[in-house]
């Protein structure tokens, strides 16, 4: 899969989002979710960064996304860097900003936030087209 560059391109390989969105800026129903979604299956649990009483073993991410997920963590796992992934800071979420109908790339579940409290704080966005 060629790495989408924009939106245009992100609508054309992954779903147009706004053909589900109501005017006020929320989801028309949940036919966005079941038709996008997958999960991402952890090969190491993850601290949940807004309640560090959980852990999880996988999350809902992009049924396109969600082998590639796979491999990342197994990758990361088997290059022992867990340890800098220990927070996660969520995958998919609907968000929309009001007005500006700005729609973030995690309302396709394509982006991953690690460790957003900490000192390495990244967004994983579906630009990792080096482990191709
Ligand atoms: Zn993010």
């Amino acid at each position: 899969m060629e790495t989408p560059r924009g939106k245009k391109e992100l609508i054309e390989v992954f779903g147009n989002i706004y053909e589900y969105i109501n005017e006020d800026g929320t989801l028309k129903s949940r036919e966005w979710e079941d038709k996008i979604l997958g999960f991402c299956y952890l090969p190491f649990p993850m601290i949940l960064a807004w309640d560090k009483s959980k852990t999880i073993l996988r999350f809902r991410c992009h049924k396109l996304l969600s082998g590639t997920f796979d491999l990342v963590f197994k990758i990361i796992l088997h290059e022992k860097l867990e340890g800098y992934c220990q927070h996660f800071g969520g995958c998919y979420s609907f968000r929309v900003q009001v007005g500006s109908k700005k729609v973030s790339t995690h309302a396709w579940g394509v982006s991953i936030d690690l460790n957003p409290v900490g000192v390495i704080s990244y967004c994983l966005e579906h630009s990792i087209s080096c482990l191709k």
